[in-house]
């Protein structure tokens, strides 16, 4: 055996998944204006395995390996244009740098490789939020070397991984006595400058100034006086340059409220979030008592642009005991609906070696997030009453969120639902949104209920021929035509004691709003009296209907369109029943109702028809054209259209 293989471990060369080849890609190309990114990235890695290390050394010291003293230190050197980032947290063992720095366990990474915009900024952001940081070293470096070891494991045990970024890295075993992890990044030509330390410094100062273990550099020493040629003293030997801290390393929210100004309160969101935006708002509490803990939340002035996959089941808030994190994404801490909010709670009453486990049931945690919850509610309650255009961008951006409650969180129902914005029939248009309250306020005298539609699309909503005798009688109606509304509407039954009735749904009765008694009377009078002249139509209709319809009657609803449909009360809208369909749910539901307006003309005219099998195909028409109105779809489309052209022959015969 020669000295040489005695010396050297054997290496090991593997390939990148194809995934983290095609990200790097992307992702050099999208911090291009923005290189320094990686120096964050890097240095929220060691702070999280610094974390780790101080979570795991809560349950077995011997982890510490007798210095606790947990630090994060870079170096540069200009001439070999290298950075070293260096921690002695928790490390890796090398199974774990083979899953976590090569392939991408992530399951979103397919999505976010689609999400990446070409936006700059954007598509710093969603580096940040889908955690494919380490990667970003390659932005400005060639070659990365990164040497680790598992706090805990013998210092044979290290792991060395080199890879200059395209196809693959290499790994070998290696000595390391410290526990912790060294990256070394031999920068790229045109990205040489970062090895220097002022630039180091200010990039740390920056963007990492709020981590909470020390970061550390070399003291930067003035440049040794010229040697003067009349001074006879002997020259001092050079100064040794000492380390010292760069970051602030303050928890700023154990800070007074008073003490904290608006731009550290965004920079450290900003920082802790990876936002590239400022938050829209945030609160900031201390709680005393019977318990004691400290909450921060924020929230985001724009969605991510995964909140509404049923697959995120993110959760914002982290977790701390006694300034020690403890864990992200704390789900216990925040309901579904409020997923958009950002934040921490650092709680003074868990034991440090809590676990998810012991938070599902934990009496400490559910009166935290009770306590948060109403603390938003409320706030977002005053920035609505104080900020309206501010409410407004807020609602844009997370009211689908919010209109989840009803379903999740009953005992806050009312307090949501105050936060609700709807179109409706008095707006002038689209996006022009009206409050609950706003609607109780404008309810005709003799108006009990809350009148809404849902639909799939605005227009929809707006041009549905439910509508037609509440505009006729000036009664105002919320357009709901998000996909949510139908679901939260299942929930939703009633806000300030006041019941919301669909008005595509049930029997409608509208007598008396906006009357007197005399006025009443003789429109109830009026009403049986057009019902009885209708009766043989509709019992006509009724027979060749008799498959298709749970029933035919005459409407109360339409004043200017011959036919709706209307569902049962608790059924669901025929749009949503669509979509059930299509995503592979059996939808349990009745035939529809169909509604005729026996004043229309149509209606008159296929009372005069005396061709039995004309009679027939027109009523049918008259059912198809009202499930299309409704959104719904048709069996049998090609006979609609074929009715239709009989329709237009039959006109034209009569008109020659
Ligand atoms: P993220 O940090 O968001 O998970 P990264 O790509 O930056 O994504 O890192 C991937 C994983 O590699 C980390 O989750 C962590 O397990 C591991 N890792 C990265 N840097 C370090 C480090 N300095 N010490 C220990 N583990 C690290």
């Amino acid at each position: 055996m020669s000295e040489q293989s005695q010396s050297s471990a054997p290496q090991e060369q593997m390939n990148f998944q194809a995934e983290v080849s095609q990200l790097m890609k992307l992702m050099i190309h999208s911090l291009y204006s923005n290189p320094e990114i990686f120096l964050r990235e890097l240095i929220s890695n060691a702070s999280d395995a610094c974390d780790k290390l101080r979570f795991e050394a809560i349950a077995n010291e011997q982890l510490l390996e007798n210095n606790s003293d947990l630090r994060i230190q870079v170096a540069c050197d200009e001439e070999a244009k290298t950075i070293t980032v260096t921690d002695n947290g928790i490390g890796m063992n090398r199974e774990e740098v083979i899953n976590n720095i090569g392939t991408i366990a992530k399951s979103g990474t397919k999505q976010f490789l689609e999400s990446l915009t070409g936006d700059q900024k954007t598509d710093s952001q969603l580096i940040g939020q889908f955690g494919v940081g380490f990667y970003s070293a390659f932005v400005v470096a060639d070659k990365v070397e990164l040497s680790t070891r598992r706090a805990g494991d013998s210092s044979d045990a290290g792991v060395k991984w080199t890879s200059d970024g395209t196809g693959g890295f290499t790994l070998e075993s290696i000595e390391k006595a410290d526990r912790g992890t060294q990256i070394v990044l031999h920068l790229k030509d045109d990205h040489k400058d970062f090895a220097g330390a002022w630039r180091l410094r200010s990039v740390i100062k920056k963007y990492s100034d709020h981590i909470t273990f020390p970061i550390m550099m070399l003291e930067q020493l003035p440049p040794p006086p010229p040697p003067s040629e009349d001074s006879e003293e002997p020259e001092e030997p050079p100064k040794e340059a000492q380390l010292e801290q760069v970051n602030a390393a303050s928890a700023l929210w154990t800070r007074q409220k008073s003490q904290v100004k608006d731009d550290e309160y965004e920079e450290f969101y900003k920082q802790v979030f990876s936002d590239y935006e400022a938050p829209l708002m945030w609160t900031h509490n201390r709680v005393e008592g019977t318990q004691e803990y400290t909450s921060l939340l924020y929230i985001p002035k724009k969605a991510p642009f995964d909140l509404y996959d049923a697959s995120n089941q993110r959760n914002g808030i982290k977790l701390f005991v006694q300034r020690v994190f403890i864990m992200d994404e704390a789900e216990k801490l925040m309901p579904r609906y409020l997923r958009f909010v950002r934040g921490l709670v650092d709680s003074n009453d868990l034991p440090l070696n809590v676990s998810r486990e012991i938070l599902q049931d934990s009496k400490v945690i559910d009166s935290i997030r009770r306590a948060s919850v109403k603390k938003l509610l409320s706030m977002l309650e005053s920035m609505a009453e104080k900020e309206p255009e501010k409410y407004s961008e807020f609602w844009v951006e997370f009211g689908q969120c919010l209109k989840e409650a009803p379903g999740e969180d009953f005992a806050n129902k009312d307090q949501v639902a105050k936060l609700y914005r709807f179109d409706t029939t008095q707006n002038a248009k689209v996006g022009e949104l009206t409050s609950l309250d706003d609607y109780i306020a404008r309810m005709k005298p003799g108006q009990e209920k809350l009148y809404y539609i849902t639909a799939d699309s605005y227009t929809a909503a707006s041009n549905s021929p439910h509508l037609e005798i509440f505009k006729d009688k000036g009664i105002e109606v919320l357009l709901m035509h998000d996909r949510v509304d139908e679901w939260m509407m299942s929930y939703l039954n009633e806000y300030e004691g006041k019941s919301f009735v669909s008005v595509a749904k049930g029997d409608l009765d509208l007598s008396g709003i906006g009357l007197d008694d005399a006025e009443k009377a003789a429109e109830d009078k009026a009403k049986e009296e057009k019902a009885e002249q209708a009766e043989p139509l509709i019992a006509r209709i009724k027979a060749i209907l008799e498959k298709e319809t749970s029933d035919v009657r005459a409407s109360t609803r339409l004043t200017s369109s011959p036919a709706c449909i209307v569902l049962g009360e608790h059924e669901m809208a025929l749009h949503m029943q669509q979509l059930m369909k299509q995503a592979g749910h059996e939808v349990p539901g009745s035939q529809p109702i169909l509604e005729v307006n026996p004043s229309h003309p149509i209606l008159t005219m296929l009372d005069e028809e005396q061709d039995e099998d004309q009679f027939a195909s027109w009523s049918r028409l008259l059912l198809d054209q009202a499930l299309l109105a409704e959104g719904g779809q048709l069996e049998d489309s090609a006979g609609f259209v074929k009715r239709m052209n009989e329709m237009f022959m039959a006109l034209h015969q009569r008109s020659t």
